[in-house]
């Protein structure tokens, strides 16, 4: 991995991680062991976690920022488990503090669990100075969580397999979103378990698993052309529908977002942070406004994408 110009580790290292959107998500029928194909593409967002690891006598982690009361502080957290699973690779004894600097709403469809353990991987292989390539971190990765490769690789991919085998995308351009961020969290796999439901309630056909995972290569296109206008009509959310049956209020969140002038709102990943796609920079400042007036969210956000997977930060 790339250890920039760190050449003397000081004694605690921050690594940053951002969140992603899911330009499309297509998933495929539930498998025998419960599990989903995917074909997705990531967009990597502006808005992002912090991570500090510093050495310590004993592990800790502490975590700060306004979801923070949400995040567990033990070691079900993603970013200690994300530590202990590099300690196991190195063979050292994982006796590091952890401080999680949180700005990505927690249970928002955004990956923040995931993001926190990217930047506990990438900050802890810089303290460590351990010669493990971004290969082989993706791998740990991919072991803890399968969106864990995605906020390590960062900028625009498309995911396959559970969203860990990655492949850049070319996306031309800065896309400009407002993230409306809801009062209430979803739980991914009661998600994807309203999905099922919901399809196994349909009558009729049989799902059509190489239609459901067929690759976007029209939205593939648009964002080579780099066009938000383009781009727009063909995101996509298979998830979509489960996430508002679970909230219904998302529907009225969709509606404010484009009633303000987005270009077009999707339910983020498992929700129910919806996101909004908006004509440039501008115009996310005036939708944000206008949908913060409307009173239909917890807190609203600009963001950009594509921005760089998980990288090293100055501690100060
Ligand atoms: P994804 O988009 O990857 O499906 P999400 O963004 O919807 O995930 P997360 O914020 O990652 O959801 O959190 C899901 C659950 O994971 C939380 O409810 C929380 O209990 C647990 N969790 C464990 N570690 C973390 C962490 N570091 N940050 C946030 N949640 C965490």
């Amino acid at each position: 991995m790339s250890r920039g110009s760190l050449s003397v580790v000081s004694d605690a290292v921050v690594a940053r991680a951002p969140s992603k959107v899911n330009l499309h998500l297509g998933v495929g029928p539930r498998r025998d062991d419960g599990y989903h194909d995917l074909v997705t593409v990531f967009q990597a967002l502006s808005l992002h976690d912090d991570v500090r690891i510093s050495p310590s006598s004993a592990l800790s982690v502490t975590v700060r920022g306004e979801s923070a009361a949400s995040v567990p502080a033990d070691e079900s957290n993603l970013a200690v488990r994300a530590v202990f699973a590099l300690g196991a690779w190195a063979d050292r004894a994982a006796k590091v503090s952890i401080d999680i600097d949180k700005a990505i709403p927690v249970a928002g469809g955004m990956a923040g669990g995931s993001a926190d353990a990217a930047a506990a991987l990438v900050a802890l292989a810089t303290l460590w100075q351990l010669d493990i390539d971004r290969d082989e971190l993706s791998r740990i990765a991919a072991e803890l969580g399968s969106d864990i490769p995605f906020s390590l690789h960062g900028g625009t991919a498309l995911g396959t397999g559970r969203g860990e085998q990655l492949i850049p995308v070319l996306a031309r351009g800065e896309y400009h979103w407002v993230l409306a961020i809801a009062r209430e969290g979803l739980s991914t796999p009661a998600v994807y378990g309203e999905l099922d439901r919901l399809r196994d309630n349909r009558s009729g056909s049989e799902l059509d698993e190489s239609e459901l995972l067929a690759r976007p290569d029209a939205l593939m296109q648009a964002l080579a052309s780099g066009d938000p206008e383009a781009v727009a009509p063909l995101l996509h959310n298979d998830l979509q529908p489960a996430a508002l049956s679970l909230q219904p209020t998302l529907r009225r969140t969709l509606r404010a977002g484009i009633d303000a002038g987005a270009l077009n709102g999707i339910v983020s990943g498992s929700g129910p942070t919806c996101a909004f796609l908006c004509a440039d920079e501008t115009e996310a400042v005036n939708v944000a406004a206008e949908l913060s007036g409307a009173g239909v969210t917890r807190s609203v956000r600009t963001a950009s994408g594509p921005v760089p997977g998980t990288r090293i930060i100055d501690p100060t």
